[in-house]
């Protein structure tokens, strides 16, 4: 129905043939993020989270009744994450920069859990800084324990 087309840009062909389909209940979300990693040992792959992501512009509101839903009946932990620019942002980050520092330090993060939620209400927002963001990020994959029968039977 091209609906909010002055407010959404396109993302990607199937999405905008979705929504020019003339009929309202048709309704259809993109998840933002599957956060994941691979076992080094059998690689078997494992979901960490999922999330939706927003560009911050001064309020930390953001509808995520279906990303919710999806994480509850997934049984995964999801998350609300506003990125936005740290202030003096004016220099762009060199690919050398990222190379050596092994992340883009551009960006600045509030961050809220909301699998456990039941309404778009009572979000608590962490900051993180991009180091603070990677390193927990790091510490899911470090922290996680591979379930796969033949890695279970490797632990004991
Ligand atoms: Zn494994």
């Amino acid at each position: 129905m091209a609906r909010n087309l002055f407010y959404s840009k396109s993302t990607g062909m199937y999405n905008d043939w979705h929504r020019n389909i003339q009929d309202d209940t048709f309704k259809q979300l993109d998840i933002d993020v599957v956060e994941y990693s691979e076992c080094k040992r059998c690689k078997k792959k494992h979901i960490h989270f999922i999330a939706e992501t927003a560009y911050f512009k001064g309020n930390l509101y953001k509808n995520t009744e279906i990303t919710r839903m999806v994480a509850q009946d997934m049984g995964v932990t999801a998350y609300l994450i506003f990125y936005q620019p740290i202030s003096n942002n004016a220099v762009k980050t060199t690919d050398a920069q990222i190379k050596e520092l092994g992340y883009d330090p551009s960006l600045m993060f509030n961050v809220a859990k909301i699998d456990h939620l039941k309404s778009n209400y009572g979000y608590k927002f962490k900051e993180f800084s991009a180091y603070e963001w990677v390193m927990f990020l790091k510490d899911l994959r470090t922290c996680y324990k591979c379930s796969s029968l033949e890695c279970t039977k490797w632990q004991k």
